[in-house]
C-alpha cells in the first residue's frame, strides 16, 4: 500500500480544474496488479475488484471489505448572484460503514 503511485487517468484530467467537484478519481496499481481508486479531494482509498461471475468491476472498501456505495451529489450553477439555472451532477463513492455520506448538495459552480 505504501508505495502506490496514484495518477489521474488522462480522460479525467480536465476534472482537476473544477474546484467545485467532490470527487476527482486517481488510480494506482500495486505489484500484484490490483487497482486502487483514490479520491484526490479527501484522499480516501478504495480497491477495484472484479466480480467473478461477469467480469464487472466493483469498488470495495479497503478498510472493511464491503462494497462501496455512490452518493449522487448536485452542484448548483450560478450564472450571476441571483439566478440558478442548472445543476451539475456527480457520483461520489463512499463506504456506508466507514465513511460519512458525502453532502447531497456540493459546492456551487460559479460561471460569470
Ligand atoms: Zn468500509
Amino acid at each position: 500500500m505504501s508505495n502506490l503511485e496514484f495518477k489521474i487517468p488522462q480522460e479525467w484530467e480536465e476534472r482537476i480544474k473544477d474546484s467545485w467537484r467532490s470527487f476527482i478519481p486517481e488510480i494506482a496499481k500495486d505489484n500484484l496488479g490490483i487497482e486502487y481508486l483514490r479520491n484526490l479531494r479527501d484522499e480516501k482509498i478504495y480497491r477495484i475488484s472484479i466480480r467473478d461471475t461477469n467480469g464487472e468491476k466493483i469498488i470495495m472498501c479497503n478498510n472493511c471489505e464491503g462494497e462501496v456505495s455512490t452518493q449522487r451529489v448536485v452542484h448548483l450553477i450560478y450564472f450571476n448572484e441571483n439566478s440558478t439555472n442548472k445543476i451539475k451532477t456527480e457520483y461520489v463513492p463512499y463506504c456506508k460503514k466507514c465513511d460519512n455520506a458525502p453532502q447531497v448538495v456540493g459546492d456551487p459552480v460559479y460561471r460569470f
